[in-house]
């Protein structure tokens, strides 16, 4: 029934009434978002891009708290510029890749010291600065500073592979579809249609089934026309992650203090604290080996279960060992007692720990 009602839709090809009529839809059904500016009121370049570094591979209702929790504590970029890297870090444990938060750190004294505190206005100059890729670049250039620039997101991909009926499958047709992006984008109101595709893909052009009838663009959507919405856009095989394992090293004091060590500044997690691990591999050593990599010398025994973590590239397995020492015991040099310290119990819940660590904790010192 559907696919003949649709047949009969006067199709024209998406273009200029396509995004008026996406714009008059957006004037009436915007979302209330905490960092978009209410009609007729300026734009905050910095709410702007803060929103948009923490809605990097996370969902908008997962960033709202932290946003807000961000924004009080630091109000403008000076104030962010001006806190310490550890304070930044920590706020954003649980957002996780962490790089994006020292990328955020690094940005702030980048626009302080080499800007005057105040963002460079089009996408070819944000794209310079720290953690601002082209889609970031575009949505602020377009959002804040009205550049007729094109963001395009898996959101925004998925709504134009749609629009214009792309075949071909993703990652091959990401080119093309930026392509057919731009060739939507006004000259006028750039800024609130990149908002309007964004709320489109968010709330009616859903990965599945996307709700047509309700949408402002179905006239022009030549997908809908043929019905295959559903099956658009096409992607190609994924791999599979590939498993990595490891071994960690849960060291409790006496005092009730546990090891805590410092990432490298540069690769995955970045500055972030850890539990001492052993390397991330993709075959478990035998234990006594693992064992000779322990940060210190104790009577380490083995905790039931395992930890498990995906990232995007990755799942990881963490086999977890765990110590009660003394006061003074000494770390050994292979832990890099350098970059160690020990840490108060009370204090893990506001240390910069990455979700991985604090599974690891929590799986590590749970009462057996
Ligand atoms: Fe997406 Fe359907 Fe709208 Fe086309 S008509 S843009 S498929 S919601």
């Amino acid at each position: 029934m559907g696919a003949v009602a649709r047949k009969q839709l006067p199709l024209r090809p998406a273009g200029p009434d396509t995004v008026d009529a996406l714009l008059a839809w957006y004037d009436e059904e915007r979302r209330d978002l905490p960092w978009r500016a209410k009609p007729g009121k300026r734009t905050n370049a910095y709410r702007v891009w803060l929103s948009e570094i923490m809605l990097q591979q996370t969902t908008v209702k997962a960033v709202i708290p932290f946003y807000l929790k961000f924004l009080a504590r630091w109000p403008n970029i000076t104030a962010l510029a001006e806190a310490p890297l550890d304070d930044v870090l920590a706020a954003w444990a649980g957002l996780g890749y962490y790089s994006r938060a020292r990328n955020l750190h690094q940005c702030a004294q980048v626009v302080v010291r080499d800007y005057a505190g105040k963002f460079p206005r089009t996408a070819a100059e944000l794209q310079k600065l720290p953690g601002i890729g082209p889609y970031t670049a575009a949505a602020i250039a377009a959002i804040a500073f009205q550049e007729p620039a094109t963001p395009v997101d898996g959101n925004i991909e998925r709504v134009v592979a749609r629009l214009f009926a792309v075949r071909q499958p993703l990652p091959a047709a990401k080119s093309e579809l930026k392509r057919l992006a731009a060739t939507l984008t006004p000259e006028n109101r750039p800024g609130d249609f990149a908002q309007a595709m964004m709320d489109l893909g968010a709330g009616i052009c859903t990965p599945r089934r996307p709700s047509c009838l309700v949408c402002p663009v179905q006239s022009d959507c030549a997908a809908a026309a043929q019905g295959i919405e559903e099956q658009l856009p096409l992607r190609g095989v994924r791999a599979e992650r590939p498993l990595r394992v490891g071994f960690a090293f849960v060291a409790l004091r006496e005092d009730g203090c546990v090891l805590l060590r410092r990432r490298p500044d540069a690769g995955l997690l970045g500055g972030m604290l850890e539990v001492p691990s052993t390397e991330w591999i993709e075959m478990l050593p035998p234990p006594k080996q693992a064992l000779r990599a322990a940060p210190l010398r104790a009577d380490w025994w083995l905790v039931p279960g395992t930890v498990v973590h995906t990232f995007t590239h990755f799942r990881l397995e963490l086999v977890v060992y765990r110590a009660l020492v003394p006061s003074d015991a000494s770390l050994t040099f292979w832990a890099e007692p350098d970059r160690c310290r020990w840490v108060p119990r009370r204090e893990l819940s506001s240390s910069a720990l990455p979700s991985v660590m604090r599974k690891v904790l929590a799986h590590g010192l749970k009462e057996q």
